[in-house]
């Protein structure tokens, strides 16, 4: 989508720190860390939320929560102590950017319930 600012970091027009990728994901450090390790994962094609995954992306989404989460966990050397994953989902999910990613929190100790 032309105006959607992580469709133009996957298209490398947006700079961004990046931390993963290949020919459907790519992760990168987000701008506004709440943790000492806070990278975004996304699928390259544009899904609007969670609730936007059809069908046929069913293969990457799984792709990205088996494979690549956990592989971005252990280089960044939180797997050990524990990490967090969250996906905010709609308006009071506190989803901002409307290209569904998957945060992954780390390197500090997390509460719960989250604000
Ligand atoms: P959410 O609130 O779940 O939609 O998360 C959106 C996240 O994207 C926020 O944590 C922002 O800090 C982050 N973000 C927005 N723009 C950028 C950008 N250009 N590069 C990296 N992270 C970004």
């Amino acid at each position: 989508m032309s105006d959607c600012i992580f469709c133009k970091i996957a298209a490398k027009e947006v700079p961004a720190n990046f931390a993963y990728e290949d020919d459907d994901v790519i992760a990168f450090s987000d701008l506004a860390p709440q943790a000492p390790v806070h990278i975004l994962v996304i699928p390259k094609k544009h899904i609007e939320s969670l609730l936007a995954v059809g069908e046929e992306d069913k293969k990457l989404l799984s792709h990205i929560m088996v494979d690549v989460v956990p592989q971005i966990a252990r280089e960044k050397h939180i797997d050990e102590k524990g990490f967090r994953v969250v996906i905010n989902t709609g308006d009071d999910g506190g989803q901002t950017v409307k290209h569904l990613h998957v945060h992954i929190l780390g390197d500090r100790s997390m509460q719960w319930p989250p604000g």
